[in-house]
This record gives C-alpha cells, structure tokens and sequence, in this order.
C-alpha cells in the first residue's frame, strides 16, 4: 500500500534532493524513500536471510531465529520452521504457517526457523501477466522482466489460480537431509482460487546461499491455504518484482550448522527437493 507525503521544505534540501536525484537517476519518489529509509534503518533494497541452502540441503533443520526478529527485517518473505515443520509464508508483515494438506495458520512470535528469506517488499517494477499453463510459462514470462541475471528479486504475484499444485515439507525425521526429508512432504492441490505468490529469484551464482532460480510460496486470499509452489495454471496475474541489491546472512551459531560440510555443490540437491514432486522423483 503506497502512501501520498505532501510537506515543507527548505530550499537547500530541495537543491541538495534534486542534486541525488540526477546522481542517481532515479525519480525524486524513489529518490525520497531510499533517503528516509536509510534514515530510518529501514534497508530498502535488503534481503535479511537466515542461514544457507547449502546447509539447508546438509540437514541444518534446527530454528535459530525466531519469527519477531524476522520480522524486524522484513514484511515479506519464505522459509520453514524449526525441524522442517511446514512453509513459511510471510506477506505483509504477517507470517504463516502452511502445515499438511496445505492448512495454514498465522506463525507465533517466538517460533523459531532455520531457513527463511524476508525483505520489505516493494515493487520496482511491475508486468501484467494474462495466461500462463504451466510453471515453466510462468517463469518465462518473469524473466522477460527481470533486469541482470546478477541481482536477488523480490517476486509477489496476485490473481486467479486455476490450478496449483503445492507441498508441504513435514517434520524431518532425525538424521534426514533436505531430499529425505522431502521425500515424505504433503502434496496437494487447490483450483479456481485466488490468492499470492511470495518468494525470490536468486542468481545461479548462489546456489550456495539461496536456492537458485524462482522459489515461490502460496497462499490464497482468504489467508486458509498454502504451501511451497510445484506447478500452476493460472491468469491474470499482477506480477511485481523488487529489485535486491543488499544481502545480509545470520550464519547460524548450532553446533549443527558450525559442523556441516558446506563444501558441497547443492544444485543436484535442491533440483529435487524444492522443484520435483514426488510422482517426478521415481
Ligand atoms: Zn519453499
């Protein structure tokens, strides 16, 4: 939701607002909300993200940030909970919980996680999106308005789903790693219904830090249902991206996370956990 801000000034701000503006080449809106932003500690074009894909796929499952703290990063966002238990979604300062079946419920303060990616989103740029049949379209129609293969995005979409395929991971099982573990998540799909996708496109550069590529979580309009996205139909779409230059990591201090080997390429990894269901895993 944007806000209109009419007020006085002194003529040397003005000049000095004008001289930032042409420096930057931004417009003198945007040009204003990073200056007050900044000021205010607010990290426009920040990602806040809890620990790493690279640990995620390790089997680093144990909460060590809580939901309040995220929370004091971001108003939007993914990510799990402590011991895989569901997919977070977090859109407009509120944070849920997609659990089995793809129930969800609005997440307590003082639950912890130890993955999640939360931002405060705002559109940069935004596309309309009439028709897409499957994820694939869906993806493609996002790249054509993504600037640079280079920088972290922010992605909410808003419309009508005719169908959409999503999972849910369950609690891991001890010992489990990320593929294990989502070896055994709750599939299920919801169809004519309206509803948001939250989530990030992160560069193939790293796959290490985020999952590579679009990671995108639903949940409906009524706030009911939701879970991590595996395929969709859907039209009329409003698709705004946010452009993220900024990435700030809490490395997690468990003796799980400081003992893991991190050393590993997790693209094969994530491959089929975040993106295969389980009929395309046999
Ligand atoms: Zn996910």
């Amino acid at each position: 939701m944007q806000k209109q801000l009419n007020c006085r000034i002194s003529e040397s701000i003005w000049n000095a607002l004008q001289k930032e503006r042409d420096r930057t080449g931004d417009s003198m809106s945007h040009t204003l909300e990073n200056i007050i932003s900044s000021a205010l500690g607010l990290d426009h074009h920040s990602i806040f993200q809890v620990s790493t894909s690279g640990a995620l796929v390790q089997g680093v499952f144990q909460g060590c940030t809580r939901v309040s703290d995220l929370k004091s990063h971001g108003d939007f966002g993914l990510g799990t909970f402590d011991n895989l238990d569901g997919e977070m979604v977090m859109l407009d300062g509120h944070c849920y919980q997609a659990g089995v079946n793809g129930i969800t419920r609005e997440a307590n303060d003082e639950w912890t996680t130890p993955f999640a990616t939360v931002t405060r989103f705002q559109a940069d740029q935004t596309k309309q999106i009439p028709i897409v049949g499957n994820i694939g379209e869906l993806e493609q129609q996002l790249d054509s308005a993504r600037p640079s293969e280079n920088i972290f995005i922010g992605v909410r979409l808003e419309g009508f789903f005719e169908k959409i395929d999503l999972r849910a991971a369950c609690k891991a099982n001890s010992g489990e790693d990320l593929v294990a573990a989502t070896a055994h998540q709750s599939e299920f799909s919801f169809e004519n219904i309206e509803g948001t996708l939250v989530g990030f496109w992160s560069p193939e550069y790293a796959k290490t830090l985020n999952v590579p590529g679009y990671h995108l979580h639903f949940i409906s309009r009524d706030l009911s249902k939701g879970g991590h996205l595996l395929n969709v139909r859907a039209r009329d779409l409003s698709a705004m991206l946010h452009f993220e230059t900024d990435l700030h990591i809490a490395i997690p201090e468990t003796e799980a996370f400081l003992h893991a080997d991190l050393n590993t390429d997790p693209t094969d990894a994530l491959n089929i956990a975040e993106k295969a269901s389980s009929e395309n895993r046999k």
